[in-house]
């Protein structure tokens, strides 16, 4: 089969559209390689790194606003290290997960499997929706997914009692709206909204988080170094980490948050952005004979994952296959859901307008493969 070749004028600038590992932008590339002399290769221990870290955790404290008392937390390994260490020091007895996919239910499957905890509480969602959330007696942990990566579903984060709200925003943190003052853990790896790399979780605790981590630590639990919260609050204090964390990563979180902040003031100005680009693409999902926003609620509709399932007479993975020929690259459905559907990662990094192309290619794809 000969490849069907797009013409460049329809095509996006950046093909880059997965969810993770997404789009970094060049610019913020160039300023690495500018200073990778300097950087790359250097101590983690000394101040030039040190300050690195320091930029990124005063970045996301002003783009979060964070409140009084609120503090950034940094540990290696990503979210899913992060669902370990929480399991070890932030669940006191038992949690309550909203399960609504793939992520969202692997946090649940480690407490579940934590012989210091009781079974969690689990609350189901068919995939494609969103839980509502609810007031629980005996769990001390709420944990909710900000933004089901899988399914392209996001839910706001709320508080509804003293039990401790406990936040994957891996994929929506930055371009999710959230008032962090509603949460008490807002935790995520930095390769998706935040257009860097993987290997580094940031987590954003409440004074209350920050009192039961030492709680905790200090309880008897065996709890191993690496997942030591307190030990990694103790080091993010001094903008360090336990082990030895991705200087890169740090870099390119750092441009990305500092970029967000110049280009569109505040996290409000990045959602309103972000509410353009998602309608570009569902507006056209809406429209289009051969495809239907998977998301059937409009409320729960990702800004930043959109999911569009393709009419059964055409294949999905068809399309995927032409689009990467064409430098148009990772929209594939999330395997596990097993559905013929394109998945879109809008992060912040992607342009609007490279959105609408993206558009324009698959009905060309389309239309050739009928
Ligand atoms: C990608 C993702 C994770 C896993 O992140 P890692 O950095 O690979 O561990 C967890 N939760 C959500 C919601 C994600 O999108």
């Amino acid at each position: 089969m000969t490849t069907f070749i797009l013409p460049d004028t329809l095509k996006p600038r950046d093909g880059r559209f997965g969810c993770g590992p997404s789009k970094i932008r060049p610019q913020a590339i160039k300023r690495l390689a500018a200073e990778a002399d300097t950087l790359l290769g250097t101590s983690h221990r000394q101040a030039r790194v040190r300050n690195e870290v320091g930029r990124l955790a005063e970045g996301i404290r002003t783009l979060f606003s964070l409140p009084d008392g609120y503090e950034v937390l940094f540990t290696v390994g990503g979210a899913t290290a992060f669902w370990d260490a929480a399991a070890y020091g932030l669940v006191h007895e038992r949690s309550r997960h909203y399960v609504f996919g793939e992520f969202s239910s692997k946090f649940a499957s480690v407490t579940a499997k934590a012989p210091w905890l009781q079974n969690p509480d689990v609350v189901d969602a068919p995939v494609g929706t969103a839980p509502t959330l609810s007031v629980v007696a005996d769990c001390d942990v709420q944990a909710i997914t900000h933004n089901e990566t899988s399914t392209g579903a996001m839910l706001a984060p709320a508080r509804l009692d003293q039990t401790l709200v406990v936040v994957d925003a891996t994929s929506g943190a930055g371009g999710l709206p959230v008032d962090i003052a509603h949460t008490d853990v807002y935790y995520f790896s930095l390769q998706k909204g935040f257009a860097s790399e993987g290997g580094l979780t940031v987590a954003i605790l409440s004074p209350k988080a920050i009192e039961r981590i030492e709680k905790i630590a200090h309880s008897g639990r065996y709890i191993p170094e690496f997942f030591n919260l307190s030990v990694a609050l103790d080091n993010s204090r001094k903008h360090q980490t336990y082990n030895t964390l991705s200087i890169s990563t740090v870099f390119l979180a750092a441009e990305q948050v500092a970029w967000q902040l110049d280009t569109f003031g505040s996290l409000e100005g990045v959602v309103d952005a972000q509410r353009k680009k998602a309608a570009v693409l569902y507006d056209w999902a809406d429209r289009t004979a051969y495809t239907t926003p998977f998301v059937q609620s409009a409320e729960h509709r990702s800004l930043v994952v959109g999911t569009i399932d393709i009419d059964d007479a055409i294949r999905a993975d068809d399309i995927n296959a032409t689009l990467r020929e064409n430098g148009i690259l990772d929209t594939d459905p999330y395997r596990k859901l097993g559905r013929n559907q394109l998945r879109v990662g809008m992060f912040p990094a992607v342009d609007t307008a490279d959105v609408e192309a993206y558009t324009h290619c698959v009905d060309a794809v389309v239309e050739h493969l009928q």
